[in-house]
C-alpha cells in the first residue's frame, strides 16, 4: 500500500507508530482530520497477521469516526488507535498490565489533545483506567458516561422510528417485526426497546446464552443464524457483523427497512446499497444509526462535566438527521449512505473555511 498516497487520497493529517521495548507496547494512532475538533475514537486491540493489516484497520476506523462525529453534530474529529498483540495475554500478568497502558497513556499524552482515546474491541475500562493515570485524553472512564452500549441501541431506535416515518408514514414500531441479528449488547437493548414499544422480534445469535435471554425477556422467536436474512418482516437490524448486506443475502431479504448498529453493514457501499434502492428497500447509514454512544461518551468532555440528560437530548436528535437524510435522498435520487457521506463533508468542508479567522485560543 502506497501510504502516502493513501493519505493524500482520504485527506489523512497524521499516521503514528510507537514502541516501548519495556512492555512490549506495538501500537499505530491515526488522525484522520481534526477541523471539526480533536479527533477522538478507540483503541482495538488485536492480534493483526502482519503490520499491514493493522494500518490498513486504522486508516479505515480512523476515517469512519471522522464522519460518524461530523454527522451526530460533534466538535470532535476522526482518530483511532489500533495495538498489535493479544490482550489476553496481557490481561494473565497485572504488573505488566499496568505498566503496558501507562505507556500507551503517556504516548497518548504526547499527541498535545489532538486525540482522545476510548475502549474498543480488546480493551476494558480497567485499561482505560491505566491510560488515564498518565493523559485526560481518554473518555469512557469508570463513573463517568458509561457502557455506551445502551446509548448506541437507543440511537438505532431512534433510527427505526425515523424509517419507519419515512416508509410507513408512521414512526410507531408498535406490531411491526423485526429482524436482530446478533443479541450481544447493543442488540439486547434494542430489543428490549423494541419489544416494550410493542414490536414483535425474531433474533439468531451464535450464542445461547444470549438467545435464552432475549426469549426469555421479550418473548424473541429464534432462528438459525443463516436464516435471519430470509424472514418476513419490516425491519433487518444487523447488531453484530459487518458486510451482511451483500450479493448472497440482499435476493433473500423480504423487509423495507435495514437499520442497525453493525458498522460497515453494506460488504461494497456502491454496489450495495444499490442493490437495496432497486428493491425498494430503505437503508439506514450506519455510521448515524449507531452514533449513540460516540455522542454520550463525547458528553464526558463537555464544561462541568458529564451531564446525561444532555448526553440523550442530543442522541434524540438521530431521528432528526435520519429523516432527513432519507427525505434528501428521496428528492435527489441519492442513495441515502451517499447524502450522509455528503452531510459530513460539506460539515467539515465548512467550518474548514473559518480557520483563517484569528483566535487567542481554543478549548481542547
Ligand atoms: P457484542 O459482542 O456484545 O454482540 C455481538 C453479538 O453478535 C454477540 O452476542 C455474538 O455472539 C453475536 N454474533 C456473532 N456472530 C454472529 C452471527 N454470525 N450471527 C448472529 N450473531 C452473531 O457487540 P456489540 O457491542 O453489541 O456490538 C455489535 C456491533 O455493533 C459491532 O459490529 C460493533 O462494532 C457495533 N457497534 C457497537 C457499539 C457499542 O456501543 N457497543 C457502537 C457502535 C457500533
Amino acid at each position: 500500500m502506497d501510504k502516502f498516497g493513501y493519505m493524500e487520497k482520504f485527506g489523512y493529517e497524521q499516521l503514528c507508530f510507537f514502541h516501548d521495548k519495556y512492555t512490549g507496547l506495538k501500537a499505530i494512532t491515526c488522525i484522520h482530520n481534526t477541523v471539526l475538533g480533536p479527533s477522538l475514537g478507540g483503541t482495538r486491540f488485536w492480534n493483526y497477521a502482519n503490520e499491514e493489516d493493522a494500518v490498513e484497520d486504522v486508516l479505515r476506523l480512523a476515517r469512519g469516526m471522522t464522519y460518524k462525529s461530523s454527522l451526530a453534530g460533534l466538535a470532535l474529529g476522526g482518530g483511532k488507535s489500533v495495538i498489535i498483540g493479544d490482550y489476553r495475554e496481557l490481561r494473565k500478568d497485572p504488573i505488566r498490565r499496568e505498566a503496558f497502558w501507562r505507556a500507551f497513556g503517556r504516548y497518548i499524552e504526547g499527541l498535545n489533545g489532538r486525540y482522545i482515546t476510548a475502549e474498543d474491541i480488546g480493551t476494558t475500562t480497567q485499561d482505560m483506567v491505566y491510560v488515564n493515570m498518565e493523559t485526560t485524553n481518554v473518555v469512557g472512564l469508570p463513573g463517568r458516561s458509561g457502557d455506551p452500549s445502551p446509548y448506541t441501541s437507543l440511537g438505532a431506535y431512534k433510527s427505526i422510528q425515523a424509517c419507519c416515518e419515512h416508509v410507513y408514514g408512521n414512526s410507531s414500531v408498535e406490531g411491526r417485526t423485526v429482524t436482530v441479528q446478533g443479541v450481544g449488547q447493543t442488540g439486547y437493548y434494542l430489543c428490549k426497546l423494541l419489544y416494550d414499544n410493542g414490536a414483535k422480534l425474531i433474533v439468531s445469535d451464535v450464542s445461547q446464552e444470549r438467545i435464552d435471554r432475549v426469549v426469555e425477556e421479550f418473548g424473541a422467536k429464534v432462528v438459525d443464524v443463516n436464516d435471519i436474512y430470509s424472514q418476513e418482516c419490516d425491519i433487518y437490524s444487523p447488531c453484530a457483523l459487518g458486510a451482511t448486506v451483500n450479493d448472497e443475502t440482499i435476493p433473500q431479504l423480504k423487509c423495507k427497512i435495514v437499520c442497525g448498529v453493525a458498522n460497515n453493514v453494506l460488504k461494497d457501499a456502491p454496489v450495495h446499497a444499490k442493490a437495496l434502492q432497486d428493491r425498494g428497500i430503505t437503508y439506514a447509514p450506519d455510521y448515524l444509526a449507531n452514533a449513540g454512544g460516540v455522542i454520550n461518551v463525547s458528553y464526558e468532555r463537555a464544561e462541568g462535566g458529564y451531564n446525561e440528560e444532555a448526553a440523550l437530548r442530543d442522541i434524540d436528535r438521530i431521528y432528526i438527521r435520519m429523516k432527513d437524510i432519507l427525505k434528501i435522498s428521496e428528492e435527489t435520487g441519492q442513495l441515502t449512505y451517499e447524502t450522509a457521506d455528503k452531510l459530513a463533508e460539506e460539515r467539515i468542508k465548512s467550518v474548514q473555511n473559518i480557520r483563517s479567522i484569528l483566535t487567542t485560543g481554543r478549548r481542547s
